[in-house]
């Protein structure tokens, strides 16, 4: 049995992943699309409704055309009780490690870069419409870490 760890450093804005829930509607069946509530031909309903998390790869796409620098997205899930918690780290990524007997070096980004990352990830957030004041505090540096 083995065990295995490692660490990613991210600079940028932590934002808690339920404001980001979105409402995707999907097709029951794979019969033909009728404006009607139920499918005519197997009986079930046309459209269904999920409340879900946006995929990370697609919001970190997104948020890297965005953005001047190399942008990028990653989330981690933690239990609250028996609540499955996510959470969303915008900004760049800093440093990742697989060695846990090693201190990898982070170099300290610019503050020019910094603030571009501050400055254009917040904007991104806002017109996504899932910042709030509050989250100017949540800018830093955030380290991930997993353990598999
Ligand atoms: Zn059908």
């Amino acid at each position: 049995m083995s065990c295995s760890a490692w660490a990613l450093t991210m600079i940028g804005y932590m934002i808690p992943g339920d404001r980001l829930i979105e409402e995707n509607k999907y097709r029951c069946c794979n019969h033909p699309e009728k404006d009607t509530k139920f499918c005519p031909e197997c009986g079930k309903p046309m459209w269904k409704t999920i409340k879900e998390l946006p995929d990370v790869e697609n919001l970190a796409r997104e948020l890297d055309a965005a953005c001047s620098f190399t942008a990028d997205v990653n989330s981690r899930d933690h239990y609250e009780g028996n609540m499955l918690v996510t959470t969303f780290y915008f900004g760049f990524e800093a440093c990742e490690s697989s060695h846990y007997d090693a201190a990898p070096m982070l170099s300290i980004p610019s503050l020019e870069e910094i603030e571009k990352c501050k400055s254009e990830v917040c904007s991104w957030l806002k017109a996504q419409g899932v910042f709030e004041d509050a989250d100017f505090d949540k800018f830093g540096i955030w380290t991930l870490t997993i353990h598999g």
